[in-house]
This record gives C-alpha cells, structure tokens and sequence, in this order.
C-alpha cells in the first residue's frame, strides 16, 4: 500500500512525483511512455530544438555574414534534438530516484474498487494506494475528409523526426503547432499552406498581434487561407474552399494540427464513475479533484490549457490539496506563448476580454520600430507591446506582445499582472537599455 500512484509521466505526472514524494507521500508512477512525455519528447523541446536552428539559418544573410546558404542539416539536427531529450530525460529520472518515487515502466490498468482503496495493475504488478492521480496527457485530433487516404498524413511528432523536407506541406489548423511547424518547414524549404476555418491564425492570441503575425508568415512565403476549409484531397493535392472560391494546393504531405483530445480511455476507468466532458476531458475541481473522492487529473487529460506549464501548476495544487493545503479557487494566471517569428506572448486580460467582461480599461500600444536593441537584430520585422491597464485604479491587467525573446519577457509581465502591480510601480523600477523589455515600461508608463 502507497500513498500516492500516478498514471503518466509527462509533466503532471512527474512534477506531482516529485512533489508528492519531497512532502513525503510515498510515491509510485507508472508510464508507459518515455519519462517526460509528450513535452519532452514530441513537443516543446523538439520544436524549439528546430526552430532555433531553422531561425539561425534564414537570418545569417541579414546581419553582414556572408558565405551562405546554410541549409539545414537534418540528421545532424536529429542527433541534436536526441542528445538534448536524452539530457533532460535523464535528469528528470535521476531526480525522481534520489526522490524515492518508484517508476513503472507499463500500461497502467484500474481494477474495480473493492473498499476504500484504489486498485492498480501494472504489468505484473498490482498496487494500491489511498490517492489516485491521473496524468495521461492528450492524443492529436484528426478529421475525416473525403480522400484523405490518398495523402500522406504526418503527425507533429513524424514532423519532428522526419528524414526527408516534404516538397509541399499542408496544414489544417492555425494553432500554435500548425504554425510553428509551417514556420519550421518553409525556413526549411517545403511551400507551405496553412488553411484555417476561423478568421484569422492563432485566434487565441489578440488581434493586433495576429495581424503582424500573419503579415511576417506570409513574408516567408506561406500561404495562409482562413474562414476556409478543405474539401477533399487527391492524390498530392487538396481542394480548399475559400469565401466561395475553391483553390487546389500541393499537399505531399498533410499535417492536422487541429489541436488535442484527452488521453482518458485508460482501462476500468469507467469503473471509477468520474465525470467527463463530450470530449473525454476529466472534470475536476480547481484543486484537481476528480467526481471521485481521492481521485485527481491534472495536465492535458483535464482539458484545461494543455501547455506544460499549466500541467505543472495543476499537480503543484493536485499534492497541495492531498496534504490538506489551503488551495486558492481562482487559477494562477497561465501565460500563453507562441514561438514564431516574431513570437506572440500574452498574460492576463485582452482587450475584448475586458470589454466582454464590462471592465473599464485604458489600452496602451506601442510599435517596436523605435526600439534600438530591435532595429539591431531584426531586419525589417514588425512588432508591438500593447498592455491592458485599468482606467480607475492603474493596475496592470494584461500584457500582449509580439517581439524576438517575447516568451522571455512575458515572464516579467506575469509577475507584475499576478502582484497586481501598477503603471505607478512600473515607474520606479529601471529597465536596462539598449533592451526590447524597455518597450513595457515605455507603453505603460510614458502617459501616466
Ligand atoms: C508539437 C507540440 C509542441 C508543443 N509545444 C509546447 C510548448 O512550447 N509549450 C507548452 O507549454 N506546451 C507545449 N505543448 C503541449 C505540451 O506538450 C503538453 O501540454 C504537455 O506535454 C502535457 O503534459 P501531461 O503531463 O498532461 O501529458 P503528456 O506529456 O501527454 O504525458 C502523459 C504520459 O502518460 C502516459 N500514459 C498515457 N496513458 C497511460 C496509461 N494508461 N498507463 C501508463 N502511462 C500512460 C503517456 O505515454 C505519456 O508519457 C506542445 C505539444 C505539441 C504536440
């Protein structure tokens, strides 16, 4: 019998081990995957991995150095990315060693409840334990359309580990993978198509951001249909409808990137009787806790934002809870990044949010083409700080921001929108110049 055993060993699942076993709860985790999960080994790492080489490799030209092309060498950026995944792998293992967190390395199954206990199987093995914790991450969404068996569909992860630059890509979906991996792969050389159904790409960043974002995609020679849809494929090519006109396109090789499904068909799940939603998502509390006493979700299988580091903020109130902690209701705030170029990263309230929401708010904007570090090392880029201030009180309620190294600096924003700081502290505090954050102070605090 163990305190603790947690189904998943991607970011939920480790970093609750970790915690959970540090706060002395007796620990086993039990993954069928790689420990990391998708994260590590399909997600944020190897798409960073490439984006910073497909990043250096168009900019050299820009910047007086000469002596290119520089192409991308695949099999060289493949060891690359497994050299850095194995360097985090095993970190992430060791530490849950020296943390006395037992792994299993197995599917895990959930036997029926026969008392108070929950029942494990793992392989050989059978566990019980008093909390449950459920961390079994998402899967890629596809949709069915007509000949879609005719084209050669790839995954982001096939994408991430492909040998070969497909000639023509398609991408269905113009979320943050559909982008980044469009992004990735013009740099590389494919002529890529992005086809979206809403108005605009990356529709859950604000608009004003979009709308550079969409411009500087294009300038890189993507084709980008939005309110369109594909209506079927041929051998090669798919068929897009947009605003009425239908257009053929080159399609060697399609990517659905139209976001994820929760992973929650585990075996004797159903048993359990937890509540889900439509999509399979697991319903839980704000402190994790599923419609069953002691049994947690927390991660891409709760359907919350499925980003990594709302996974780890979740399992940090998943133990929290478990150990009797005060949990606050209200979330942290999650901040949202996009890594394209420029990269998108907001925090906090937008601007229609704020007007949906019926909060007055002065909206401040600001070009970066005044900002010297930017003019330094960009090279006819556009990009914009815009901050959501409150109109009574001054307090920083949102920052939106479309510049090189905005996943960075959105750090800094989530400090002073979570400490529910003000234009007024802003002004006593000294950025260093020449830098592009100089723009938030400049933006907030220029007119107070
Ligand atoms: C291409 C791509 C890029 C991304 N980039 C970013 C990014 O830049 N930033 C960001 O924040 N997020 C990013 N994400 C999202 C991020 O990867 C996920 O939000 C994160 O991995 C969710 O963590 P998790 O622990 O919930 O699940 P996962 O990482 O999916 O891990 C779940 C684990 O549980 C295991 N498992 C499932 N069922 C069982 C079972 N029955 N028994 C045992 N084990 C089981 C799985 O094998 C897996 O290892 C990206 C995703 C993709 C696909």
């Amino acid at each position: 019998m163990v305190d603790l055993i947690i189904i998943g060993g991607g970011p939920a699942g480790y970093h609750a081990a970790l915690k959970a076993s540090k706060e002395g709860l007796t620990t086993v985790l039990v993954s069928d995957g790689r420990m990391g999960g998708v994260c590590l080994h399909s997600g944020c790492i190897p798409s960073k991995t490439v984006l910073h080489s497909t990043n250096l490799s168009r900019d050299h030209g820009d910047f007086a150095i000469y002596g290119g092309p520089h192409p991308v060498d695949l099999p060289v950026l493949r060891e690359r990315i497994s050299g850095i995944v194995n360097t985090l792998e095993r970190g992430i293992t060791s530490k849950l060693a020296r943390n006395n967190v037992r792994i299993l390395d197995d599917v895990a199954e959930i036997l029926p409840n026969r008392d108070k206990y929950f029942t494990i199987k793992a392989g050989s093995e059978i566990l019980m334990s008093r909390y449950l914790l459920i961390a079994t991450g998402s899967k890629e969404r596809s949709i069915d359309i007509p000949g879609v068996e005719k084209v050669h569909r790839v995954t982001s992860s096939d994408l991430l580990d492909c040998e070969s630059i497909p000639q023509s890509l398609l991408i269905v979906g113009a979320g943050s993978v559909g982008i980044e991996m469009g992004t990735a792969f013009a740099r590389m050389g494919s002529q890529v198509t992005i086809v979206e159904q809403n108005d605009r790409i990356a529709s859950n960043f604000d608009s004003d951001l979009t709308r550079i974002l969409c411009q500087e995609l294009e300038k890189e020679g993507i084709a980008i249909f939005t309110e369109a849809t594909v209506s079927r494929f041929k051998h090669g090519t798919a068929e897009i409808v947009h605003k009425g006109t239908h257009h053929s396109v080159p399609a060697d090789r399609v990517l659905f990137a139209l976001g994820r499904s929760a992973r929650s068909d585990i075996e004797g799940l159903s048993d359990l009787n937890i509540a889900t939603s439509d999509d399979g998502n697991i319903s839980v509390t704000s402190c994790g806790e599923t419609t069953q006493p002691h049994c947690y979700a927390a991660g891409d299988v709760t359907g919350n934002p499925m980003l990594a580091h709302a996974a780890y903020s979740e399992a940090e109130r998943v133990i929290d809870h478990i150990l009797g902690k005060t949990v606050s209701p209200n979330h942290p705030h999650i901040p949202s990044v996009l890594y394209s170029s420029p990269e998108l990263a907001s925090v906090g309230l937008s601007e229609s949010d704020a007007t949906y929401q019926g909060i007055p708010v002065v909206v401040k904007r600001r070009p970066l083409g005044g900002n010297g570090r930017f003019l330094a090392e960009t090279s006819g880029e556009r990009g914009i700080c815009k901050v959501v201030i409150h109109a009574e009180n001054g307090q920083i309620l949102g920052v939106h921001l479309a510049m090189p190294h905005a996943s960075e600096l959105i750090i800094a924003a989530t400090i002073m929108v979570a400490q529910k700081l003000t234009a007024r502290d802003l002004a006593n505090c000294i950025f260093p110049h020449p830098t592009m954050g100089e723009i938030i102070k400049q933006c907030i605090v220029e007119e107070i």
